[in-house]
């Protein structure tokens, strides 16, 4: 069993942010900033890609809702969402989830953009096989 199904059972604790019938979230245990906050399905699903409508509409219920909340008692100015899927993308835990990452000002986190220089309109024939 992997280890957010162990806290989603309650064999291994967390601190909890917030739970419904379908979706947990609590705070991660080794945060990017303050208020970094994991939110994901009770059930083992492993990436977006296999989750059902279902599942995502309920998790994106709860995100702008746990981030209203976090901005409002932290103090937070914004986000960054962030869904990891695969071991390639950084992804260590293999239980869909969703980081809610509270940003600041001088908080140190950053996404790195502009890292790959490719042609644009190739990129997209290429995602659309118009090739
Ligand atoms: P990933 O890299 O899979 O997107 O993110 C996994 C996240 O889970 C990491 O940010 C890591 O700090 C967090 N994490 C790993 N193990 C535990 C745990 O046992 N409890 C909590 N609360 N967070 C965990
Ligand atoms: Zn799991």
């Amino acid at each position: 069993m992997c280890i957010f199904c162990k806290i989603v059972n309650g064999e291994l604790p967390c601190h909890k942010v917030y739970e419904d019938e379908n979706v947990i979230a609590f705070l991660d245990i080794n945060p990017a900033t303050y208020g970094h906050t994991l939110v994901l399905p009770k059930i083992h699903i492993e990436k977006i890609e296999d989750a059902s409508e279902e599942c995502l509409s309920q998790l994106s219920r709860t995100l702008p809702a746990l981030a209203k909340q976090i901005k409002k008692n932290c103090n937070a100015l914004g986000f960054n969402y962030i869904s990891n899927s695969g071991k390639i993308s950084g992804q260590l835990v293999d239980h869909l989830h969703f980081h809610i990452i509270p940003r600041y000002e001088n908080d140190n986190f950053s996404i790195q953009h502009g890292a790959v220089d490719c042609d644009l309109k190739e990129v997209l024939s290429t995602i659309l096989k118009m090739k």
